[in-house]
C-alpha cells in the first residue's frame, strides 16, 4: 500500500516553531491550497483525500459550523465522506499507523474508549486498548451500555483507568495515544510518569492538548484546593470540554499548555520530545495541526 503521507515538521522550541510559522514561503502556499479546497467543498465540488482513519479514498466534507471568524476550523471539521472522521482523528490515526507498522502485534493504549477514534482504530488494530475515567462504580454499567450501543458490540466492556495510577504492567505498551485528555488531569505530571512507566523502551507517546505555541509557560486555569467550593479554585473563568461518558455534563479544563510541557516530558523520562506539525493536500490535513511526540 502506497498511501500518501502527511508532511511532518518537528520542533523542539518556541522560537524555532514561531519563525517557521511566520515564514510565508512555507505557510503562504498552504493557506492558498486550503482556501481553494474550502471554496470547492463549500460549493459541493469533490475534493478527494486519502483517509488514514478508515484506510482508503474518500471525499472531504464541508460543514457551515466550521466557518469561524478566525478562519475555518479544520481541526474539528474536515469530515471524511466514508467514515466521518474529522481532521484531528484522521491525523492521529495516521501517526499511529505509521508508528506501529513495523511491530508484529503492537499493544496500543488510548486514553479514550467511547469515541470515534477508538471505534475506527479497533477495526484494524487488534492490540488496541481503550479506557475512560469513570471513578464512580455506579456509573460504569451505564457507560458500558452506552459503549456497547455505540460500538454495535454487545460483548464490549468498558475499561476504567485513572491516568495517575494506570493498571498496566511496567513496559507493557508499544504506543500510548492521549488526545485532549491531559488538560483535565490536575496532577498531569503524575500521568506523564505513568505513561513513561507503562511504555516499552523506545515506545512512543502521541499527545494532543490545548497548546499555546507562543507561550513558554503553561496557563493554569484551575487548581485543586480543599478550602475552595467543590475543592477547586478557578483562576480563570471555568472552561468545560465534552465528556463522552457524561454527555449532559462536561469536564473541567485545568490547563492550556505551553512549551514547558515538552521540558516536563523530558524530565519525566522521555529521551526525545518534539512538537510535530503535519500538513498535506493528499490527506487533507489542513490548518496548523500539532501533535506532541515523545519517545522513551
Ligand atoms: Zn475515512
Amino acid at each position: 500500500m502506497n498511501a500518501p503521507l502527511s508532511a511532518i515538521n518537528c520542533f523542539q522550541d518556541r522560537d524555532g516553531y514561531l519563525s517557521w510559522l511566520s515564514d510565508t514561503s512555507v505557510q503562504g502556499p498552504r493557506r492558498a491550497a486550503e482556501s481553494d479546497a474550502l471554496t470547492e467543498i463549500a460549493s459541493k465540488a469533490d475534493v478527494n483525500l486519502h483517509c488514514w482513519a478508515h484506510g482508503g479514498r474518500a471525499r472531504l466534507g464541508y460543514s457551515k459550523k466550521g466557518a469561524l471568524a478566525s478562519g475555518y476550523n479544520w481541526r474539528e471539521f474536515g469530515q471524511c465522506s466514508e467514515c466521518g472522521a474529522i481532521t484531528r482523528i484522521r491525523l492521529v490515526a495516521e501517526f499511529i499507523d505509521r508508528a506501529v507498522r513495523n511491530y508484529l502485534n503492537p499493544t496500543i493504549y488510548l486514553t479514550e474508549q467511547l469515541t470515534p477514534l477508538y471505534k475506527l482504530l479497533r477495526q484494524h488494530h487488534s492490540g488496541l486498548i481503550g479506557s475512560e475515567y469513570v471513578p464512580d462504580r455506579s456509573l460504569r454499567s451505564k457507560a458500558e451500555q452506552r459503549l456497547r450501543a455505540y460500538l454495535g458490540d454487545p460483548t464490549a466492556t468498558l475499561r476504567h483507568e485513572d491516568g495517575c495510577a494506570l493498571t498496566f504492567a511496567d513496559e507493557s505498551i508499544h504506543l500510548v495515544g492521549s488526545f485532549d485528555v491531559l488538560e483535565h488531569i490536575p496532577d498531569y505530571r503524575q500521568a506523564i510518569r505513568e505513561f513513561v512507566r507503562v511504555l516499552r523502551p523506545a515506545g512512543q507517546l502521541f499527545l494532543t492538548a490545548p497548546f499555546l505555541p507562543a507561550s513558554e509557560a503553561t496557563l493554569v486555569r484551575a487548581q485543586i484546593d480543599p478550602t475552595a467550593d467543590n475543592g477547586i479554585r478557578h483562576l480563570l473563568s471555568p472552561e468545560y470540554h465534552g465528556n463522552p461518558t457524561d454527555p449532559a455534563g462536561g469536564v473541567l479544563c485545568f490547563y492550556h499548555f505551553g512549551w514547558d510541557l515538552l521540558g516536563e516530558l523530558r524530565r519525566q523520562g522521555f529521551r526525545s520530545v518534539a512538537l510535530a506539525e503535519a500538513w498535506s493536500r493528499e490527506t487533507a490535513v489542513f490548518g496548523n495541526q500539532q501533535v506532541i511526540v515523545a519517545t522513551k
